[in-house]
């Protein structure tokens, strides 16, 4: 009878387990589920599970760790840009592959799958919009485009976003994300830093702002021309910046790196960067910046004014 009631004990105990058991894999099942459909995301840093509709109303920034998690190019200008004052400037520019490469597919077939995949024609948006009803031109690069590799129609479009700025005299923000330069367009590709530099000095001649907002993360060819090219120059937070990789610095050096190398944070104490600005505090800073640099226009009074004291002068 004690045996009978033991074992009946010990097979409920057992029972018990093993729903817990089946229950929790369904509901780990049900969460990875939910996480491949997009309804939840796991934080990169701190492995903190998010609501992604709260992750996206916090601009992609995690609210435990606050890592800022990558966003695409549309998402940021829905970020910057005041709503319905958006204009895109040469959607038309389509890349090409005039060298014909090849590494392990060819660079024409890997623009079309590129393309087909993520729904871009390359990897930059550019336009004109308002930002807290100031005017700017805006460029933003998209990493998902062949990482976010600066090719010829990259250089095409932020070139004549410049050049569009500096005739209506509108200030440029560039968010720059890159690996660099685009192999497969070999030399044309080089070309693109000049090109877009020598557009940025035009601007700078003109006496107008240039602000670029390095995100995670900027190398490369980008790093070496017009990200570094700002009037002030605004990272992101933790945002990898510089030119070439850690790796090949350390083995050129053949010694070991600080852990911020490289880092926003470790540029702002340079001297590189001239701040960083979460996120989520990105527009009001930029719009700040742009209103701080308008230029001033003499109110009516002060013109009555030396209108006066001209006339008074020439009496004299
Ligand atoms: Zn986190």
């Amino acid at each position: 009878m004690a045996n009978n009631e033991e074992s009946r004990g010990l097979k409920s105990l057992f029972d018990w387990f093993a729903n817990r058991r089946k229950s929790g894999s369904t509901s780990l099942e049900r969460q990875e589920r939910e996480i491949a459909d997009g309804l939840w995301h796991k934080c990169s840093k701190c492995s903190v599970l998010a609501y992604t509709k709260d992750l996206k109303a916090n601009q992609m920034v995690c609210a435990e760790c606050g890592h800022h998690n990558r966003v695409d190019s549309d998402e940021r200008i829905r970020q910057l840009i005041d709503n319905n004052t958006w204009k895109p400037l040469d959607e038309h520019l389509r890349p090409t592959d005039p060298l014909e490469f090849r590494d392990r597919k060819l660079y024409s077939d890997r623009l079309r799958e590129t393309q087909d995949k993520i729904g871009l024609i390359d990897a930059v948006h550019t336009g004109l919009g308002q930002i807290n009803g100031l005017p700017i031109a805006l460029g933003v690069m998209d990493f998902r485009f062949m990482g976010g590799s600066m090719g010829s129609v990259v250089g095409e479009k932020l070139t004549r976003m410049i050049e569009q700025a500096t005739q209506r005299r509108y200030p440029v923000v560039i968010v720059c994300t890159s690996g660099g330069a685009r192999m497969q367009e070999g030399m044309l590709s080089l070309m693109q830093m000049a090109k877009i530099s020598a557009a940025l000095q035009r601007h700078k001649d003109a006496r107008l702002l240039y602000i670029p907002v390095l995100t995670n993360p900027t190398t490369g060819g980008v790093t070496a021309s017009f990200a570094m090219l700002g009037d002030i120059i605004l990272a992101e937070p933790k945002a990898t910046i510089g030119f070439a990789g850690r790796r090949v610095i350390e083995q050129t050096l053949r010694e070991k790196l600080p852990e911020n190398f490289q880092t926003a944070e470790d540029l702002l104490q340079h001297g590189f960067v001239d701040d960083i600005v979460p996120r989520t505090q990105l527009k009001t800073t930029l719009a700040q910046l742009i209103a701080l640099h308008q230029p001033v226009l003499t109110p009516p009074h002060m013109v009555l004014w030396e209108t006066m004291s001209l006339t008074s002068t020439a009496a004299e």
